[in-house]
């Protein structure tokens, strides 16, 4: 069981009906249900002072969720650094959909992060690439979403270290829609489902993904870090 800080930049759902009948209560507090069986929860958003991460909050965070999407130039800049900070330190990091344009994964990746996309609501199967991973455990060998924004390569990300999962949309489209890495002892998970208008975070099997990714993702005990001039 890890401790989970979910954070959710919270604008569409109180600024769009549209978003607002998909997720009446935040799209943190979906992703917080989905997660709460098997780890322990809270959430953070944007208009909290430091939007919800001071440092009591991240020292004590195992895994980091992220969704945001229309507000990631308003993430302040120290808070940016401090999550960094604390991946290097071994806190796991999951960015969702959108947040590919994060400043915090852009700031980890170091490439633009930049993708193709279209928003017709068309069909998506996200196929298992790495059966064995933990992130895997317990699914079938692809997800279907019936409804589904499509992103499509390029995707401008260093070379994962892990590629767990790869979407193909109706389009013809293929994007990379799972990608693990590590940042110093911090563990990194890219998954791409979770457009704001398509109720993809009730689906039971992403919804294990979700879960799966945060126990992948949680902080191990490992050896000590140290650096600078030895005795
Ligand atoms: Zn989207």
């Amino acid at each position: 069981m890890a401790a989970v800080t979910i954070w959710n930049e919270y604008r569409h759902e109180r600024e769009d009906d549209e978003v607002a009948a998909v997720y009446p209560d935040g799209i943190h507090t979906t992703l917080a249900d989905a997660l709460a069986d098997e780890h322990t929860v809270r959430t953070a958003t944007l208009e909290e002072p430091d939007h919800g991460l001071s440092d009591d909050v991240l020292e004590s965070t195992d895994v980091l969720v992220w969704w945001g999407h229309e507000a990631h130039d308003e993430v302040d800049d120290e808070v940016v650094d401090r999550v960094q900070e604390r991946v290097l330190a071994g806190m796991g990091l999951i960015a969702l959909h959108s947040s590919h344009y994060a400043k915090i994964f852009k700031r980890l990746m170091g490439t633009s992060c930049s993708l193709q996309y279209r928003e017709d609501g068309g069909t998506e199967r996200l196929w298992v690439v790495d059966p064995g991973h933990r992130i895997a455990d317990g699914l079938g060998e692809s997800i279907d979403l019936p409804r589904s924004e499509m992103y499509g390569e390029p995707f401008d990300v260093p070379e994962p270290d892990r590629l767990v999962f790869v979407s193909w949309f109706e389009g013809g489209e293929v994007f990379r829609s799972g990608c693990c890495y590590r940042r110093g002892s911090g563990r990194i998970f890219y998954f791409r489902p979770g457009h704001e208008t398509y109720p993809i975070y009730e689906n039971e099997e992403i919804r294990r993904v979700l879960r799966n990714a945060v126990a992948w993702a949680s902080p191990t005990d490992g050896s000590p870090r140290t650096f600078g001039q030895r005795e």
